[in-house]
């Protein structure tokens, strides 16, 4: 799956190249790709034929672009879904379609073309409304799917205290809190792990006795990990291809601790344990994160 610095440098791909411009025509070529708009193919070219994209936008992994109708108005966005494999491509009319092109978008001005191709087809195009949902900070749209998604820490208007908060108040494990995407958004499996190692914090630590300056340390560390994997992103776009790597991708060269089961920890040397976590893994140093007391003791039978 891609993760949010993945999905940044498609949005900023989109941004320098596709912005501005009015849809002339929507062509769907394959129907899982539109599966998730309630009226199909048909229903995604009539929210968007005519209306111009005027901004490219991400709040978490969620990438999508506001839509402008012909009156000047704000008209709904169209969502981006990457699904395991998915990428917007923006591409010279006269080139060859890919191989697994699923949706062409023409524009009025007759240049470079949006293409959206997707391998395994999880992914697709979706056109929906947007709702207000200012927090004090001025009026703020949002796509309705992701409305309850919360500000992600690479956000200017991130909050970290108050998301430091929001953790101390739930009754979970700073793992699952931190793949909660309603109160921070963007921290995937992988960048959840990685930043554990560097605040040296381990997974299953209670969320309510976690003192404010790890709160701090945890989500600093989740800020840095997903900063360096952008630059490190960014790197490899190109002007005309905007890039996805579908799997862990570029950034796994950079991974301190996801992947690296019994490798020595960069830090202490101990060798790296992978336990299961919900359907996936957890990566974590023995020594650097200490298991927290309560959950060393096992439950009597
Ligand atoms: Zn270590």
């Amino acid at each position: 799956m891609p993760e949010l610095p993945e999905v940044e440098v498609v949005r900023r791909g989109v941004a320098d190249h596709a912005l501005g411009r009015t849809v002339a025509s929507v062509e769907v070529l394959h129907p899982r790709a539109v599966r998730r708009q309630p009226g199909g193919a048909a229903e995604l070219a009539d929210r968007l034929i005519g209306r111009t994209l005027v901004a490219a936008r991400r709040r978490g992994k969620f990438l999508w672009v506001d839509l402008l109708g012909p009156d000047g108005d704000p008209d709904g966005a169209v969502l981006v879904h990457l699904g395991m494999s998915g990428q917007l491509l923006v591409q010279p009319a006269e080139r060859p379609d890919e191989t697994h092109l699923r949706v062409r978008v023409r524009f009025d001005d007759g240049r470079s073309e949006l293409r959206f191709v997707d391998q395994r087809t999880f992914g697709g195009l979706t056109a929906v409304d947007t709702v207000d949902v200012s927090d004090g900070g001025g009026p703020e749209l949002l796509p309705t799917p992701v409305a309850h998604i919360g500000r992600d820490p690479l956000d200017p208007r991130f909050d970290l205290e108050a998301a430091v908060g929001a953790y101390r108040r739930r009754r979970t494990e700073l793992k699952r809190a931190l793949l909660d995407q309603t109160v921070v958004s963007g921290i995937g499996n992988i960048y959840a792990d990685e930043a554990l190692w560097r605040a040296q914090l381990h997974s299953l630590r209670p969320t309510a006795r976690l003192t404010r300056p790890e709160g701090r340390r945890v989500l600093t560390a989740a800020l840095e990990v997903m900063g360096e994997a952008l630059a490190a992103g960014g790197t490899s776009f190109d002007a005309l291809y905007v890039d996805v790597h579908g799997e862990s991708g570029y950034f796994e060269r950079s991974l301190a601790v996801y992947g690296r089961e019994d490798e020595p920890c960069l830090r202490c040397g101990t060798a790296i344990v992978r336990s299961s976590f919900t359907n996936r893994s957890s990566y974590w140093c023995p020594t650097c994160q200490k298991v927290p007391r309560k959950s060393r003791t096992r439950p009597r039978p």
